[in-house]
């Protein structure tokens, strides 16, 4: 189907109908991978290729924020002198995400509390911990759902989706990911210092490129795009652009 808005008169719940009666292997199943370091704009562009293409949307991080919000809760230290334990926490999260993609940890919403800088730090603490990465493998490939999924993260086209067709590393300069964050904590009100974002971005950098499980590195087939001079509209346009390339009846 050339133009898919073909339906919107007629018939416009054609493509939930259509995907809610197809099935399919999952492998079969179209993966767009963004992987890239913090503050490198990865959340927004996944959500707006996501909406874009009318795929579903995995914000990996997210989960390595509730559990390190769930483990930091229960007075747990972020260390592997709690791994197992942390792991099986990870295991039975009643974690839901929402249409309007704000997130549940059973009754209680805590879209703002996984987003503060402390649970940030807390799920890259977690995130070293291999016995939580394999906890949440599971969980994150269950999010592959027709017609076709947008992963966003640190390992999605290394690990977790490693015969993803369209790679994207998305990075920027410190510098630019540290003032970007910092417009972004000012515009809600909340007071920042660039130096210090700049110090604890590069300390969260460090430490996802550094351990030993699933580090963050471009996948080999990864296309990489340094998005430091370019608008959010400029890279989710070069982001679908890379996408039509690859389809049947695409520009290739
Ligand atoms: O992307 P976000 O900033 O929400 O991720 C929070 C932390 O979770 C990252 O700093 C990283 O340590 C960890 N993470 C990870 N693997 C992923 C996604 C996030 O290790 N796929």
């Amino acid at each position: 189907i050339e133009d898919p808005k073909c339906v919107a008169k007629t018939f416009p719940d054609y493509f939930e109908a259509l995907f809610s009666i197809c099935e399919t292997e999952r492998e079969r199943i179209p993966v767009i991978c963004i992987d890239g370091p913090t503050a490198s704009g990865k959340g927004t562009i996944a959500a707006e290729v996501a909406k874009a293409l009318g795929y579903q949307l995995l914000d990996s991080g997210a989960l390595y924020r509730i559990t390190g919000l769930a483990a930091s809760r229960a007075g747990l230290a972020l260390d592997e002198s709690n791994e197992e334990t942390i792991a099986e926490m990870a295991l039975e999260m009643p974690v839901r995400f929402d249409a309007q993609q704000r997130v549940w940890l059973g009754d209680e919403d805590i879209s703002l509390a996984i987003r503060s800088e402390e649970a940030g730090m807390n799920a890259s603490r977690v995130s070293t911990l291999p016995a939580v990465r394999s906890a949440l493998v599971d969980l994150q490939l269950a999010f592959q759902h027709l017609p076709g999924l947008v992963a966003d993260g640190r390992d999605m086209g290394t690990v977790i989706f490693p015969h993803a067709p369209l790679k994207v590393y998305l990075w920027a300069s410190a510098q630019c990911r540290a003032e970007r964050r910092y417009k972004q904590l000012i515009s809600k009100g909340i007071s920042a210092n660039i130096s210090t974002l700049l110090a604890d971005l590069e300390a969260r950098d460090a430490r996802d490129m550094n351990r030993a499980t699933a580090p963050l590195k471009p996948a080999e087939d990864s296309l990489q795009l340094d998005s430091s001079q370019m608008t959010i509209e400029e890279v989710v346009a070069q982001v679908l652009s890379w996408w039509q390339e690859r389809q049947l009846f695409g520009r290739a």
